[in-house]
């Protein structure tokens, strides 16, 4: 029997460093009041449907891409001052152990963040873990879908 609702941590090393882009988009993007969008980033298919699906979300208003990698570790950089500010954050996690989902609730709130589990949008590729596995164009195909759900969901009230 698996463990479960045992929470852990792990430890990370802080930097003083910061990335420039990241600090002028992170910035820009909280001034402008955009929802930060988030993947779990996951290196299956999976994950890249949802990385996919999230950079397409990020295109619309008033939407724009954030970075997973700078909100959890360089927690004073401006893009994770702009996710943990934002009043929402669209959050699509590859499958339904939901890695990020279950790290974000903790981080910046159950309440705010608005999460989706992309294969139970689509539910194939079950057995295929390589993205070049599956063809680009059905990669693309199979985000749109995930796209086409997450925006209706969110038209339909989820952002308020
Ligand atoms: S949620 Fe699924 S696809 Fe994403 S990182 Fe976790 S196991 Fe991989």
């Amino acid at each position: 029997m698996s463990e479960t609702n045992t929470i852990f941590s792990i430890e990370v090393e802080d930097t003083k460093n910061r990335c420039p882009i990241g600090e002028t988009v992170g910035n820009r993007n909280m001034a402008e009041g955009k929802i930060p969008v988030l993947s779990c980033e996951g290196a299956c298919i999976r994950g890249e449907i949802a990385r996919l699906a999230a950079n397409m979300i990020a295109k619309e208003k008033p939407f724009a891409r954030a970075c997973h990698g700078e909100l959890l570790s360089v927690p004073d950089s401006a893009m994770a001052k702009w996710a943990k500010s934002a009043k929402k954050v669209v959050l699509i996690d590859g499958c339904f152990l939901r890695c990020h989902g279950r790290m974000l609730e903790n981080l910046i709130g159950k309440e705010k963040l608005v999460q989706f589990d992309a294969l139970s949008v689509y539910s194939k590729y079950t057995d295929v873990f390589d993205i070049d596995d599956v063809p680009e164009k059905e990669r693309i195909e199979t985000a749109r879908q995930v796209v086409d759900s997450v925006l209706t969901r969110l038209k339909d009230g989820d952002l308020q």
